[in-house]
């Protein structure tokens, strides 16, 4: 007889370290196994120098709010990581997660656009955005010296003659280390009496007679096969959630493909470059660019060493994960999805432009881009690093550039599909699919939610006492600026 597992989370990335979590905390008593095909977790997307580390909030990300009037997109997102920054300070103050600079870290988050149209479109988009409790702290500039004093390397030999210029910044921005935190919270699964079993790989998903799903996996080394049973199973197999979910056939994956999407990075550690940039510093999308591929100049600090990443840039590889399998592309094809694909492609015109020209970019070529942001850079400082792979979800004829759920009717399975706002929102994602496939505990459920989430069930912008409350305890809580 194999084993009966009340919960099973396939992939060791954030997503499934945060369910895992959250279950843990809610049912100590169930009985939980992750497997992770890599020999070591958060080695995929959810890896620091496979991501930008950004976390999320919409205080400088320009997609959220194409239209300079309406900041609704931009207050959801930045609620949803005010849950994120909520869970993580209980869980640091619960001893689950180690010294908050481990994963968390200070970077100011600015937007800085060039040309008269997107300076006005900057100004109008600070003017609404000042209105609103979860962004009053927001600063606005045109002022060189000013934006000299936020982020001297965009200042250096740039004449303001040019072109006219603004800048946005906020102070309480973040830097995630995601990879970090994804290893404290397996470390803490795991003394909790989950069952991590490294370099093994879920092949198969089969719903028995019983209720319960058949997890097939395989040992990396030696190859060994075996199964175990799940009352339930959670896909958090990043960019092969849609191949596994095929292989469980639920009628809710029927339709849906994933088209991957890679990137690079330009990295320097020159201390004497890095510590003239304090800021992640975003700005508008080029022609054709999917909105995840806003350049960005970016503060890192991984393992406690700050350094500066510039990017990405698009590269294109038929692997759902970086390392995936070349056939990924093809095998994922479907009678129910071909129509759907073959629209993306006709359709999307624009994007295939502008990977074409993101593939045919030199080195010289890329820091060229990098010298819009910072006109002093050389070539010569900046090494390039291949970030993870993305699997943008396709559906009905469209790319879509969110994450989206895919749960089974009888909430016994679900996975997820999809990228962004991605890890900064694991928490939201989790609390969503935590009421979708557990109805019936949700309720009960609620005073321990509240206690890890004190805003759980409510929103904040709404609210600017208790706003302004939860931004400062959880900065505290967290060492992070206001
Ligand atoms: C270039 C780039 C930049 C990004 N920037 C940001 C950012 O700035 N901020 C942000 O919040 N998010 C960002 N994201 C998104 C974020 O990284 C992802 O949303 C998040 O890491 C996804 O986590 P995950 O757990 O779903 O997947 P992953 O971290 O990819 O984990 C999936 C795991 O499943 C394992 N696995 C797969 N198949 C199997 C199997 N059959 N059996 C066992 N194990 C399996 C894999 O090996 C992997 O470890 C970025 C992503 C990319 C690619």
């Amino acid at each position: 007889m194999s084993e009966t597992y009340d919960v099973v989370l396939i992939g060791g990335g954030v997503m499934s370290a945060t369910l895992g979590t959250f279950l843990q905390q809610l049912q100590p008593d169930w009985k939980i196994a992750v497997f992770e095909r890599l020999g070591e977790v958060a080695e995929e997307s959810s890896n620091a120098w496979n991501n930008a580390g950004t976390g999320h909030s919409a205080l400088c990300e320009l997609n959220y709010m194409p239209d300079p009037t309406d900041p609704a997109k931009a207050i959801a997102i930045n609620e949803q990581f005010q849950q994120s920054r909520q869970f993580w300070t209980s869980l640091v103050e619960a001893g689950v997660l180690d010294e908050p600079q481990t994963f968390i870290n200070s970077a100011p988050h600015m937007t800085f656009v060039r040309g008269e149209k997107d300076v006005a479109y900057l100004k109008h988009r600070y003017e609404t955005l000042k209105q609103q409790p979860l962004f009053e702290t927001i600063e606005y500039s045109e002022d060189s010296r000013v934006i000299n004093q936020w982020a001297p390397l965009l200042m250096d030999k740039r004449r303001k003659a040019d072109e006219p210029f603004a800048a946005t910044r906020v102070v309480g921005g973040t830097d995630v280390d995601f990879g970090a935190l994804t290893r404290q919270l397996f470390a803490a699964l795991d003394k909790s009496g989950a069952d991590l079993l490294r370099d093994t790989e879920v092949r198969d998903l089969a719903k028995q007679k019983d209720g319960t799903w058949r997890v097939d996996f395989r040992r990396r080394i030696g190859g060994a096969p075996g199964h175990i049973n799940a009352r339930f199973v959670f896909v958090g197999a990043g960019g092969w959630a849609i191949k596994l979910l095929q292989k469980a056939g639920i009628p809710e994956i029927k339709g849906f493909g994933v088209f991957p999407l890679g990137g690079q990075w330009l990295k320097t550690s020159d201390p004497a470059i890095v510590a003239r940039h304090k800021a992640k510093v975003y700005s508008q999308a080029a022609i054709g660019a999917p909105p995840m591929s806003v350049p960005h100049l970016d503060t890192r600090v991984v393992n406690g060493e700050a350094s500066l990443l510039f990017g990405p840039f698009a590269t294109f590889s038929p692997k759902f994960l970086k390392k995936g399998s070349p056939a990924d592309i093809v095998a994922q094809v479907r009678p129910s999805n071909i129509g759907s694909m073959l629209k993306v492609a006709a359709t999307n015109v624009d994007l295939v432009k502008y990977l074409i020209s993101e593939l045919l970019k030199s080195h010289k070529r890329k820091v060229d881009s990098l010298r819009e942001f910072m006109p002093t850079a050389e070539a010569g400082d900046w090494e390039l690093l291949q970030a993870g792979q993305r699997a943008q979800v396709m559906k009905g004829g469209k790319l879509q550039f969110g994450t989206e759920v895919v749960a089974a009717a009888d909430g016994t399975i679900a996975g997820l599909l999809g990228a962004s706002p991605g890890a900064s929102t694991a928490v939201s994602i989790m609390l969503g699919l935590l009421k979708d496939c557990f109805p019936e505990r949700i309720e009960g459920w609620a005073p321990k939610l509240t206690e890890l989430i004190p805003s759980y069930g409510t929103t904040l912008n709404d609210k600017p006492e208790r706003a302004r409350e939860v931004l400062a305890r959880t900065a505290d809580a967290l060492h992070i600026s206001v």
